[in-house]
């Protein structure tokens, strides 16, 4: 599946250009992860899969349209991980 990688991104806990980014553009799921030691932070989001990493949809039916769909984002700062279920898809603010 397609994705652009971005090596020595400038992290925005740290501020040093020691993140790595991969976001597949065709179904919109990103990845950022900070190779700095000292911060470590990073953060992901994914469409929510059930344990048979199947997608779950908002209405229980199998209409896989990204309006349909869950984004979770999940971030670790100071080795602490939260996952949120967003409201609404990341885009659309
Ligand atoms: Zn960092």
């Amino acid at each position: 599946m397609g994705s652009i990688i971005t090596y020595d991104m400038k992290c925005p806990e740290c501020k040093q250009e020691t993140g790595f980014h991969d976001f597949y553009y065709k179904n919109d799921e990103e990845y950022f992860f900070c190779e700095n030691d000292d911060c470590r932070f990073s953060y992901k989001y994914e469409w929510k899969r059930d344990e048979d990493s199947k997608l779950v949809t908002r209405d229980g039916t199998e209409n896989y349209k990204f309006d349909n769909l869950i984004m979770l984002e999940t971030v670790v700062k100071d080795g602490v991980e939260t996952i949120t279920e967003l409201n609404q898809n990341k885009d659309d603010e």
